[in-house]
C-alpha cells in the first residue's frame, strides 16, 4: 500500500492510496490523470442537469450554492417563459440574453423571494441602465 499524489486533468491535486502490482498502480495513475477529480465531475453533472432543463449556461459558486440556485432558476425560468409567450420577439430575445448573463449562483439566491414579474422589472431597469 502506498500513497500517491495525483494531478487531475482539472488541475486539482489529491493524495490517494493504491494497492496491488506496481504496473497496475501506474496504469491507474495514468488513467486518473486524464480524468477530472470527483468534485469537478459532480459539479459538472449538476450543472448538466440544470442546463438540460432550461438551456442556460452553467452557474458559478460553491457546490451548495449551485444546487440551490439551479432550483430557483428552474422555477423562475418556467414562469418567465410563460410570460414570454405574450412578448414580441425582440423583447423575448433580450430577456433570454439577460437570463443567460446571470451565471452567479448568488444572484439567483438573492432574488429568490421575487416572482417572475418582479424579475422582469429588474431586467428592464438593468437594460435602461
Ligand atoms: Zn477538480
Amino acid at each position: 500500500m502506498s500513497k500517491y499524489e495525483i494531478t487531475y486533468k482539472c488541475g486539482h491535486k489529491k493524495t490517494i492510496e493504491l494497492f496491488g502490482k506496481m504496473s497496475e498502480r501506474e496504469n491507474k495513475i495514468k488513467w486518473l490523470e486524464q480524468q477530472d477529480c470527483n468534485d469537478c465531475k459532480r459539479l459538472a453533472g449538476k450543472n448538466q442537469k440544470g442546463k438540460d432543463l432550461v438551456g442556460l449556461p452553467d452557474l458559478t459558486g460553491s457546490d451548495k450554492q449551485i444546487d440551490f440556485a439551479l432550483q430557483i432558476r428552474l422555477k423562475f425560468v418556467k414562469d418567465i417563459r410563460e410570460l414570454e409567450l405574450n412578448m414580441p420577439d425582440n423583447a423575448k430575445n433580450s430577456v433570454e440574453a439577460w437570463l443567460s448573463s446571470k451565471t452567479e449562483s448568488n444572484w439567483w439566491i438573492n432574488n429568490r423571494c421575487n416572482n417572475a414579474k418582479e424579475l422582469l422589472v429588474i431586467n428592464y431597469a438593468e437594460i435602461r441602465g
